[in-house]
């Protein structure tokens, strides 16, 4: 982390259900010191489009549903020294991954009963970004570094799991997959 600046902290959102930035606003009154401790520097509560360069903790929600999560994913991980799995749709897949139980042209059949919106899902003109066949958690995809279990994880566990981080130690809400 470079000492002469601020460490930079960006909150990302793919394939979930806003539940875990919900909980991230239960920070309450901690996000003033969160404001202090670090730049918030991109997030789906502010008005920035493009994931900025040199992020130091980016926490994704989600799980990676379509190519547009794909892409912003790895440009995530590109730009972002820690990247925290941030919730259950992230760490496992959750309820995001349920689709993965059905073939992806019966589940567009049942939810639309139109072949024809059907064959357009398929092959979506843009922006409309095109739906992968299965569902993939975070690290299906990049490296992730820490991740954060819960649906939502709750507030107590993002602070810990952020201050850890920006104070450079093991998180104590956080794991390594595996560990
Ligand atoms: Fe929503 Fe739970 Fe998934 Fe978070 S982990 S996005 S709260 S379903």
């Amino acid at each position: 982390m470079d000492l002469n600046r601020r460490p930079r902290l960006a909150t990302a959102w793919l394939g979930g259900c806003s539940g875990c930035h919900m909980s991230f606003l239960d920070l309450d009154e901690r996000l003033i010191d969160l404001a202090a401790a670090a730049d918030i520097c991109y997030s789906p509560l502010m008005d920035i489009k493009e994931f900025p360069e040199a992020v130091d903790i980016a926490l994704v929600e989600g799980a990676v549903a379509n190519e547009d999560h794909l892409r912003d994913l790895r440009t995530i991980r590109a730009r972002s020294k820690t990247l925290i799995a941030f919730g259950d749709c992230a760490v496992t897949g959750n309820v995001t991954a349920m689709r993965n139980l059905f073939p992806l042209e019966n589940i567009l059949e049942a939810a639309y009963g139109d072949p024809a919106v059907v064959r357009a899902l398929s092959a979506p003109p843009d922006p409309v970004p095109r739906l992968l066949g299965r569902v993939l958690r975070l690290h299906d995809v990049v490296e992730v570094d820490w991740y954060l279990p819960g649906c939502p994880p709750s507030a107590d566990s993002i602070f810990e799991i952020i201050t850890a981080v920006l104070a450079g130690k093991k998180p104590p809400g956080g794991r390594k997959f595996g560990c």
